[in-house]
């Protein structure tokens, strides 16, 4: 009879609040065959404060490939799994998409045992609007690098998110200014659940000032909030008009097609006509109709 598989779950552990981990994943971590840890040294710490002693294997960003197959044939086997990172959700800015990903495609159970991230935690009482955000994970380190990896979400309507370390975020904050400008509400939260959690809020130059002037702001960890483009969602909504009416201008006359692009996008199919125009879409009567040519005789009097 063949082997029932394995379960891998996924586990978000605190992200500095001993108290944000769930019963479920005690039970999970108490009782799986074989925790991957991104760092063993950590996760014991977690566990020794549990009571829990579960064994451990190393999983970090150094040895994924090499330790996944390991996992996979543990779950294949029928051992239950557990990843976890050092802090937070596991994938998360943090190891785990290899093995996940592996996991999946070779059709094993992969369940997520939900918890604390300081992503969403930060969003959650950010005061900035939380129905629509872009997760950036770090910035790239070098600043040319940061400046395009900026400019390329610049129309982004919903909060961008970013996770940031003290030491460079008044580089990053610097970029922000330059490349978003200065008028966006910023929110720096720092040692979320912790201790010293604090929320700053303002523009980046008034942020800016305040972390000169008070390195207690930069010490521990943050994540840095940005209020998205104000006008962005007119300018996707636009790109995206735009896009099907080129694609549906390929094959059909310029009026056909918005009045297409009007039930597809829900605009307006006068509109729509007229950006159809805009993009040089449509033939020379349809930019020119019969007595509206300049000149023509409806213009002349
Ligand atoms: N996977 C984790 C999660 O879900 O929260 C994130 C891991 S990432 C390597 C670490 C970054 O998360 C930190 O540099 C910081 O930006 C953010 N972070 C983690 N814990 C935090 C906390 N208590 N307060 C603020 N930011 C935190």
């Amino acid at each position: 009879m063949q082997q029932q598989a394995g379960v891998l779950y996924v586990v978000a552990t605190p992200i500095g609040n001993l108290g944000d981990l769930t019963d479920r994943a005690r039970k999970v971590l108490s009782e799986v065959d074989l925790i991957a840890a991104e760092d063993t040294r950590e996760t014991r710490k977690l566990l020794g404060h549990f009571g829990i002693s579960g064994a451990l294997i190393a999983y970090h960003e150094h040895n994924e490939t090499a330790v996944t197959p390991r996992l996979l044939d543990a779950l294949e086997e029928g051992r239950n799994l557990a990843l976890v990172s050092d802090a937070g959700t596991p994938l998360i800015s943090d190891p785990g998409y290899t093995l996940v990903a592996a996991a999946r495609s070779r059709g094993l159970t992969v369940t997520p045992v939900p918890g604390a991230s300081a992503a969403i935690c930060a969003l959650s009482a950010s005061g900035l609007p939380s129905d629509r955000f872009l997760f950036l994970g770090f910035p790239p380190r070098g600043q040319a690098r940061r400046l395009a990896w900026f400019e390329a979400v610049a129309r982004e309507p919903g909060t961008l998110i970013i996770h940031e370390s003290g030491k460079r975020v008044l580089a990053t904050l610097q970029d922000i200014e330059s490349v978003l400008g200065g008028s966006r509400r910023l929110v720096i939260a720092r040692e979320l659940t912790k201790r010293f959690e604090t929320f700053l809020t303002g523009r980046a130059e008034e942020l800016m000032r305040r972390l000169e002037s008070d390195e207690q702001q930069r010490l521990g960890e943050m994540v840095v909030l940005v209020e998205g483009c104000p006008d962005g969602d007119g300018d996707a909504r636009q790109e995206e008009c735009a896009r099907v009416l080129r694609v549906l201008g390929e094959s059909l006359p310029l009026s056909q097609a918005a009045a297409l692009a009007a039930r597809l996008t829900g605009g307006k199919k006068n509109a729509l006509y007229q950006l159809g125009l805009d993009l040089g879409l449509g033939s020379e009567s349809d930019r020119h109709p019969s007595g509206t040519r300049p000149g023509g005789p409806r213009d002349s009097g």
